[in-house]
């Protein structure tokens, strides 16, 4: 068959091999325990020789697996390995592959999670650097002798600032480093990181993959891209499988096994149903986003509109260029940022919480919460404004969000 469209791939792929009576979806696998007929498979099992099997469901089931094929699949990618949270597959991806005295350079502008677990690896031992990756040279004059990894996200949140992906793909690929990018605001219904070079692609899955608010999970898909036999961190007992499955294999082994953060199989379960609608979801978001920045660009009561889809913005080429949409995510000013508190309580539709890439859409003030811990220096530094409020844009009937903001927008004068 030639190669399946985005959409059509998600909603055939778990029947394809085969499943229990013909059902549709895989089903629910909750057995923490594999037995086996004869030792030997068992043993292969354990060895790796015998592809396919499971053995203990901390490091896999077959609805996990089945997720991974599906992430695979959306990815282009070799291999994929689920996690309960994107947190932990971040976690997971940089504590399996980077040691003490590495250096690791990462974009200025990640979550603010991640952020605080590059304090962590400083304890550690690792060197992270932060630079402003809306310039690919600013990754290149930051790389030392011990640099093993580059990080960034495709669409920061909340200033929606967007590295330069491919000038960054090709530094990577003249240094050898490995390029890790974190696809969870844009996913791969707008972009698909393999594009750009990059080795490793980390989805949080809570967000717009699952896109309904009731999982937890996350992943982290290897490109094939990347030779991990030049690699110096890989454990001599993962070096006798083939190149490209030597850094999956690390972190399968290193960061799921041991480590256990493993996804559940009713989580996995959740997040494959959910996946099922990405593209179409993710249509109408980026829609309903389009609409509501130029809607509020337009308006007095509103200063700076932070939206890739907008020609104002700094990296609109970039996002017209690389990615299908500019994503449901945006942030803007209000001008008056002592009205926030009423004109966001006004607001009937989008919800006060924080989160991401809901069916809802979701709202919330970034000063006063998100970036409350990080202070009012590294706000500033970080171009966060008081009035500034972050919005997730839902799939919502857009003329129902546009008439909610018109009125609420009203008391900011
Ligand atoms: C939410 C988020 C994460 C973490 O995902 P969880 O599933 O909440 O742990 C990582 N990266 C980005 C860009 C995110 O928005």
């Amino acid at each position: 068959m030639s190669k399946q469209g985005f959409t059509t791939s998600i909603v055939h792929g778990d029947r394809i091999g085969g499943t229990e009576h013909g059902g549709v979806r895989q089903p629910i696998h909750t057995s923490v325990q594999y037995g086996f007929e004869r030792v030997e498979d068992l043993i292969g099992v354990f060895q790796g020789t015998k592809k396919g099997g499971f053995n203990y469901a901390r490091q896999g089931t077959p609805t996990t697996a089945a997720l991974e094929r599906k992430i695979t699949s959306l990815e282009e990618g070799v291999g994929t390995i689920c996690f309960s949270t994107g947190m932990a597959a971040i976690t997971a991806t940089f504590l399996t592959l980077l040691r003490a005295g590495d250096h690791l350079i990462s974009s200025r502008y990640v979550f603010g999670n991640t952020n605080s677990l590059f304090g962590t690896l400083r304890t550690l031992g690792v060197e992270v650097t932060t630079v402003d990756a809306c310039d690919a040279k600013n990754v290149k004059d930051a790389i030392r002798p011990n640099t093993r990894m580059v990080f960034v996200e495709t669409i920061a949140n909340p200033g929606t600032q967007i590295p330069d992906l491919q000038g960054i793909g090709n530094v990577c690929r003249e240094h050898g480093l490995a390029y890790v990018v974190d696809n969870t605001i844009t996913s791969p219904a707008l972009f698909k990181p393999k594009a750009v070079g990059a080795s490793l692609v980390i989805n949080s899955l809570t967000k717009t993959i699952a896109g309904h608010g009731a999982a937890l999970g996350g992943a982290v898909t290897d490109t094939g891209l990347f030779d991990w036999s030049a690699y110096p961190n890989i454990a001599d007992d993962y070096r006798r499988s083939a190149a490209k499955e030597q850094g999956l294999l690390q972190i399968r082994k290193k960061g799921l096994r041991d480590m256990g953060a493993s996804l559940s199989s009713e989580q996995a379960h959740s997040i494959a149903m959910g996946a099922e609608t990405l593209a179409l979801r993710v249509k109408q978001s980026s829609a309903n986003a389009l609409a509501l920045a130029q809607f509020l660009e337009g308006h007095e009561a509103i200063g700076k509109v932070f939206y890739p889809g907008l020609k104002s913005h700094p990296q609109y080429e970039i996002a017209q260029a690389l990615f299908k949409g500019a994503s449901w995510l945006l942030s803007f000013e209000l001008l008056n940022a002592e009205r926030m508190i009423d004109v966001v309580n006004a607001l009937q539709l989008p919800i006060k919480a924080t989160g991401l890439a809901d069916t809802r859409t979701l709202i919330i003030p970034v000063a006063p919460t998100i970036f409350f811990e990080a202070g009012a220096q590294t706000r500033k530094e970080m171009g966060i404004s008081d009035g500034m409020l972050r919005l997730s844009a839902g799939i919502e009937d857009i003329d129902d969000l546009i008439a909610d903001f018109s009125q609420a927008l009203k008391l900011a004068a």
